[in-house]
């Protein structure tokens, strides 16, 4: 027996091997039945069978002539052949001193030969056997004959087994084939640091562009031309995995910061310079992102997913190559789950909730009216702030239930106001894409009716942009607001468009100066002179002007002397739960 195959890690391995295929306990299939009919008939005896040699089992993967699916490998021929990984032949079981006593003996065999099936690697995984009831010889020709069989058998399992694990596109092991060697890997090396590299030569908007404009064909050439340029700068030594539609990834070992950006720059250089790529007609910009991995505990998936996160980050940074972040990952994250789960909140009754914030007459000090303000109370991640989650569904369908919900919740409250006697506006913060809904303006005023409402009670805020990057339609929604008597508010002013003309002409009569205005009134002078501005021009143009984020008393009072008509900021109050401003109002001198 030859000494490395009596290690106890050959076995190890072996086994490994053997269990990777896949094979054990799997039905009979037909290319391997075939075989060994052919087997039988040829060598005209009437058993032959495809052994696999499992850990204290011969496990029959194709049988002629035999009952048992397996049976004990203690004293069985073919786990001999798979220990010496040789071809053996016995031509008389009832002669040879080992088999005499076996349990194949026992059962009427005498005669055995069996050929080694041999992985590319060097593991037997068992024998291609022909066994007869009557004891004979077998000729060298014959022998040679039974290991081409055996050869024909293995062919079958490694055909079988790279199917489904090689890119039929670029030729190249795919994703499940890296996920296997990430195991096999992990088995040698646990605990070894490396990187997962990720070549993405287009991401999947630009693969849509080029389908339509170029045809699907010029993206598969691209993809193949790519695998070859990468494959030849990466040498023979390194393996390539095609992931996805011109991604591809390697894996290296570890090494510095400095050390992974060159190299991935390399690459991308060298996809710069395929000539397939010059031709497209529109910009395409590779990028390569790296992420550290750690065998044995980073899983397959998560390997692949840190270093597309790597390389969607390169390609937003237009850095070409990066490294993995956990802070850009993990918001990327939440801003995904916030985005997913908005929708649920929208249905649950315990997530969303109205708080509201006074707005106080400067002239009178008297509370008039609140902004109603939205809250999230996230299952899992806690309180979120709606300056974090309305951007994220505010240009999205998400943007027309979120609103009907924050309609419906405040028009609720203002109603039970006016019925308890509290003439208290509401101010509603709008989105640009709700005035797109072409029955806004009718449903709100429909609403406001049902709940016996003047309109006067409710006033909307859009921020400039929402205001002027609307088209005809949404002008028209705002005329028929204002023509019914609801107030129209410019929320942020002074943040959003840059030119000032446009005052001339926008449906609104109240402007919100931007707190990031306010808050520097006491020690900042272009601050006041900027409010001063901005106070005289509103004043003239005949806005209602309110300024946002008061936090001090010397802020409260500069404002009342410039004639500010309304100051709304943490002075006078937080926002509020309804119930707590009612309190609040019933306790102030407001
Ligand atoms: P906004 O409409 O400009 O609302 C004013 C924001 O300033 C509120 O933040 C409020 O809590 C905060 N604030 C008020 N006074 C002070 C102060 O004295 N100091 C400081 N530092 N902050 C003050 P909030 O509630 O976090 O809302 C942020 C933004 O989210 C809002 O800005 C608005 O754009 C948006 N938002 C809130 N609720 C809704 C909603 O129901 N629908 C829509 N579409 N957007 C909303
Ligand atoms: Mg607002
Ligand atoms: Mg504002």
């Amino acid at each position: 027996m030859r000494d490395d195959l009596q290690q106890p890690h050959y076995e190890q391995a072996r086994l490994y091997a053997l269990r990777q295929l896949n094979l054990l306990d799997t039905p009979p299939s037909e290319s391997f039945d075939r075989i060994t009919r052919l087997a039988s008939k040829f060598f005209g005896m009437p058993i032959a069978a495809v052994s696999l040699t499992d850990a204290d089992r011969q496990w029959f993967k194709s049988r002629v002539g035999v009952e048992h699916r397996e049976i004990p490998r203690l004293k069985a021929c073919c786990g001999e052949v798979a220990d010496e990984s040789k071809v053996l032949v016995v031509p008389d079981l009832l002669q040879s001193p080992t088999y005499r006593d076996s349990l194949l003996a026992e059962s009427g065999i005498r005669f055995y030969a069996g050929a080694p099936l041999q992985t590319q690697d060097g593991y037997t995984l068992g024998a291609m056997c022909v066994l007869d009831t009557q004891p004979r010889e077998i000729s060298k020709e014959e022998v040679a004959l039974l290991q081409d069989m055996a050869a024909m058998v293995m062919a079958q399992i490694e055909l079988q087994h790279a199917f489904g694990r090689i890119d039929p596109l670029t030729g190249l092991p795919n994703r499940s084939q890296l996920a296997e060697d990430l195991e096999d890997m992990a088995r040698d090396a646990p605990g070894r640091q490396q990187y997962a590299l990720f070549t993405e030569v287009l991401d999947s908007s630009q693969v849509s562009t080029l389908n339509r404009v170029m045809g699907p064909t010029y993206v598969d050439d691209l993809s193949r031309l790519a695998a070859r340029g990468l494959e030849e700068v990466l040498g023979k030594d390194q393996r390539l995995y095609s992931v996805g539609l011109c991604q591809f990834v390697h894996l290296v070992d570890d090494r510095n910061d400095d050390e992974l950006i060159e190299g991935a720059l390399r690459l991308r250089e060298t996809l710069l310079s395929l000539e397939l790529l010059r031709e497209a007609p529109i910009l395409v910009h590779p990028v390569v992102g790296a992420a550290p991995l750690c065998l044995g505990q980073d899983k397959p998936a998560d390997v692949l997913r840190t270093a597309h996160s790597a390389c969607q980050d390169a390609r937003l940074t237009e850095a070409g190559a990066g490294l993995y972040s956990q802070a850009l990952d993990a918001s990327h994250r939440r801003r995904f789950m916030l985005h997913s789960d908005f929708r649920a909140a929208l249905n649950a009754s315990d997530q969303l909730r109205l708080v509201y914030q006074p707005r106080i007459e400067l002239s009178t000090n008297r509370c008039l009216g609140v902004e109603a303000l939205l809250r999230w109370r996230h299952p899992t991640l806690g309180e979120v702030s709606p300056a974090e989650f309305i951007p994220l569904v505010e240009n999205t369908p998400l943007a027309r239930p979120l609103t009907a919900w924050v309609i419906y919740s405040a028009i609720a409250q203002a109603e039970s106001w006016h019925r308890q006697g509290l003439a208290i506006g509401v101010s509603l913060n709008v989105s640009a894409c709700n005035l797109e809904e072409a029955d806004f303006a009718e449903r709100l005023l429909s609403q406001i009716r049902q709940a016996d409402l003047p309109a006067s009670a409710i006033e909307l805020e859009l921020t400039e942009t929402a205001l002027f990057e609307q088209g005809r339609g949404a002008w028209q929604q705002l005329d028929r607001l204002i023509e019914a008597g609801i107030r129209i508010a410019i929320d942020d002013f002074g943040t959003g468009y840059s030119s000032l003309a446009y005052l001339q002409d926008i449906p609104a009569q109240v402007v919100k100066i931007d707190r990031s205005f306010i808050k520097g009134i006491d020690d900042m002078p272009r601050s006041r002179t900027l409010v001063e501005s901005m106070l005289s021009m509103a004043h003239n143009l005949g806005y209602r002007v309110v300024a946002e984020g008061v936090e001090t008393q010397q802020t409260y009072d500069y404002l009342q002397a410039l004639g500010c008509h309304e100051a709304q900021g943490f002075l006078m109050s937080r926002p509020l739960e309804g119930g707590d401003f009612e309190r609040w109002l019933a306790s102030s001198n407001h």
